[in-house]
């Protein structure tokens, strides 16, 4: 279950307009009792909401992701954005000096603050 769970936050996360209930037990290859079981989960979760969806006099569901605004102070460290939000370089997080040098400031203020 919590595979599918993942899988299914994840499909719906990568589709701005949302994902149809009734498309979504496909994308899963799960039954639609078991992706109605995965739905409440997110909903109740609250990452996901339902909004009703009427096509060709059929009325269905579309899920989509419930977008949380950012707290500045994950994003920031001395005063700079994380790099990776504006990045175009081939990325290997692992090597990369651009976000090592911006964790290093991150740590740098969480010691001073703490
Ligand atoms: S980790 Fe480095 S290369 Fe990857 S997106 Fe962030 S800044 Fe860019």
């Amino acid at each position: 279950m919590a595979d599918h769970l993942e899988k299914a936050l994840r499909i719906i996360q990568s589709s701005r307009d949302g994902v149809l209930q009734s498309e979504l037990w496909k994308l899963l290859g799960v039954d639609s009792r078991k992706c109605s079981r995965i739905v409440k989960k997110l909903l109740d979760s609250g990452l996901v909401e339902r909004v009703e969806f009427k096509g060709d006099g059929i009325k269905t569901f579309t899920l989509r992701a419930v977008k949380k605004s950012i707290r500045p102070a994950l994003i920031l460290a001395g005063g700079e954005l994380i790099p990776c939000i504006c990045c175009d370089r081939e990325c290997v997080v692992n090597s990369c000096n651009l976000l090592l040098d911006w964790m290093y400031q991150l740590a740098i203020e969480e010691h001073t603050e703490s």
